[in-house]
């Protein structure tokens, strides 16, 4: 299965990924933990996009794109993937499509995790405040959710016109959310 996962911050997204990607046996994909694995052992790609991602800011394009179409060459991704993280705009979502057809692939679907966003916003203060994170204010973590929803409902719009929009409810225990986004797949194993 060839696979996206979208969903907001504090949505357990990357929990989810991990979990559903064992699951069906492919490898998650995650673009943020490729570029601060990157960045921790100071690689040439790491360097460069060190001061971008410190400051909140996309990486290119272009560098996305290469280290996405480079990952997706790896032997453990050839029967399928799960992408979290990526495609975070339109030009990235033509270039996987581009990076796809040209080895007769396609998606099977996207899917996005649906959450409650003040129940979502609680659960990060509570965490803040456990583990002593001043940053994470209740503003801060609000302008988080309004960019993701900025950036990420085009994405969404997108890939619900092309019929690969799978809308799972992202709310509840972990093992359910991800019960649930394997029962809602396409054919699903
Ligand atoms: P978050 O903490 O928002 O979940 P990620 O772990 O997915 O973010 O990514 C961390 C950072 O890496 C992003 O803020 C961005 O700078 C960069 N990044 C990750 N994926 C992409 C992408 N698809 N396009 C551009 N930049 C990206």
């Amino acid at each position: 299965m060839r696979l996206i996962i979208l969903g907001p911050p504090g949505a357990g997204k990357g929990t989810q990924a991990a979990r559903i990607a064992d699951r069906l046996g492919i490898p998650a994909i995650s673009t943020g933990d490729i570029f601060r694995a990157n960045i921790k052992d100071q690689t040439p790609l790491g360097v460069k996009v060190d001061e971008i991602i410190k400051s909140g800011g996309y990486v290119s394009d272009d560098i996305t794109n290469e280290i996405v179409e480079d990952r997706l060459s790896w032997d453990d991704a050839t029967h399928g993937f799960l992408l979290d993280g990526y495609p975070r705009t339109s030009g990235q979502v033509d270039a996987l499509d581009a990076m796809l057809a040209r080895h007769g692939h396609a998606l099977d679907a996207v899917l996005e995790l649906e959450v409650d966003e003040d129940a979502i916003v609680e659960r990060l203060l509570r965490r803040a405040e456990t583990e002593g994170r001043a940053d994470d204010t209740e503003d801060v973590i609000r302008e988080r959710q309004a960019i993701y929803r900025k950036e990420t409902a085009p994405l969404a719009h997108h890939y619900d016109q092309v019929g690969l929009l799978v809308k799972v409810d992202g709310m509840g225990e972990v093992d359910e959310v991800t019960d649930r986004v394997i029962a809602a797949l396409p054919q699903h194993a």
